[in-house]
């Protein structure tokens, strides 16, 4: 259970906020990669290559959104958990202003440095 007092309704705005946003964009995304499968069609070999390297790009990009997705609900889980503010990793609380940047941070400052040296 987190100790500090945080604004849950203005980070559950946020984090729903940006849920939607990553939800267009993904559509978007997965419109704009069925449009390059049909184009390979029409264009033919030489520029199956592009293609293929197209939908790799477009692969790897809705990934990152689905990982971004699940980071989001996760966020959300944790809300309704009253475990939001807290490490993941520690236990520690984590400061607002990283929260502000990125509502979907599950770690503290210190935990997510060590994760990235190791
Ligand atoms: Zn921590």
């Amino acid at each position: 259970m987190s100790r500090q007092d945080i604004d849950i309704a203005y980070f559950r705005s946020l984090l729903e906020g940006r849920r939607e946003e990553v939800l267009t964009r993904r559509d978007e995304l997965r419109k704009a990669s069925g449009t390059v499968d049909l184009d390979q069609a029409r264009v033919g070999r030489l520029s199956r290559m592009d293609a293929l390297q197209q939908q790799a790009l477009a692969k790897a990009a809705d990934s990152r959104w689905v990982s971004e997705l699940q980071r989001i609900d996760s966020a959300l889980v944790r809300i309704r958990t009253g475990e939001y503010g807290c490490c993941q990793l520690c236990g520690e609380d984590i400061a607002q202003k990283r929260l502000v940047a990125d509502p979907g941070v599950a770690t503290c400052i210190t935990c997510a440095g060590l994760k990235e040296k190791t």
